[in-house]
């Protein structure tokens, strides 16, 4: 008989309670997981040689955790740190998968973090065709991450003559807000080489946006970039209807040297992760004519 129960509260307990009743494996998917604190339950697993798969994505929290996590893998877990596009968001999910029968599903990371907030459990017990679904998913997310990373690397080759550079979709905001404290922009696409540039749309306001990238400026850990890079690779997705696939938000910028004159600029707040590195910083010089000042 399938049953259900909700937890609330000492839900790393009810994780290890319920994880080490497994009798033949466990898979698991959770973004953020602190293997310094679970280390002993993944270890008590492997020992009763129970099959342990685990997806966690490729932050640094996670990564700081590399020793235990390779020391976990030479006793034969396997572990994989997924680049997850955060605008699909499907690291987001947190569930595991015992004997593949018993669920267990709800919001709670397995960090420090998650602790403090308002979190919860959730355990399907006997439940065959649930798990099922999940596992699927579970192997779902191993190959998103192939595909994703693939159609984010995919080249757009700038058309100048003789340049090699690449095309990348920026939104940019004008320098200053309307009285209503509404900032408006143009999605550009610009070469990283030799910074000529095309409109592809013009008149975007977006006022959430703005407030989280000013947010962003100010972020105390990784996990707090992530949930703000997350709800802004969200929010972009709205301008993502026509295939334009934004890499980056940047926000005209003047300043004034000592004698009085004006420099414009264009600074980059925010960058696709998978394709930051090759988005300058700061386009100097460069306003791509993004003027909505009234
Ligand atoms: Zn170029």
């Amino acid at each position: 008989m399938i049953e259900v129960e909700i937890f609330f509260e000492d839900l790393k307990d009810v994780i290890y309670r319920e994880v080490l009743k497994a009798n033949s494996s466990v898979i698991i998917a959770v973004a953020w997981i602190n293997f310094k604190e679970y280390y002993t339950l993944f270890d008590k697993l492997l020992t009763k040689n129970i099959e342990l798969s685990i997806i966690c994505s490729d932050n640094k929290q996670n990564k700081s955790h590399l020793n235990e996590i390779n020391e976990l893998r030479t006793k034969g877990a396997n572990i994989r740190l997924l680049k997850m596009p955060s605008l699909r968001n499907h690291m987001h999910n947190k569930f595991v998968v015992i004997d593949n029968i018993h669920i267990i599903n709800g919001s709670f990371n397995w960090s420090p973090n998650a602790e403090k907030s308002f979190e919860n459990l959730m355990i399907i017990k006997n439940d065959k065709i649930t798990a099922k679904k999940v596992r699927d998913e579970f192997n779902q997310l191993l190959n998103i991450e192939t595909q994703t990373i693939k159609e984010l690397h995919k080249k757009n080759k700038c058309k100048e003559k003789g340049c090699e550079g690449q095309l990348f979709n920026i939104l940019v905001f004008s320098e200053r807000a309307s009285k209503y404290f509404e900032t408006y922009g143009d999605i550009i696409s610009v070469c990283n080489h030799c910074f000529e540039y095309t409109k592809i749309i013009e008149c975007i306001s977006n006022t959430q946006l703005e407030i989280l990238l000013k947010e962003l400026g100010c972020v105390n850990d990784d996990y707090e970039y992530e949930m703000l890079d997350k709800y802004i690779s969200d929010l972009l997705m709205e301008y993502q209807n026509n295939d334009v696939l934004i890499h980056g938000i940047g926000k005209v910028n003047t300043e004034l040297d000592g004698r009085d004159n004006e420099w414009d600029s264009t600074i980059v707040l925010w960058k696709n992760k998978f394709v930051g590195e090759k988005i300058p910083d700061e386009f100097k010089n460069e306003t791509f004519e993004v003027y909505y000042d009234n």
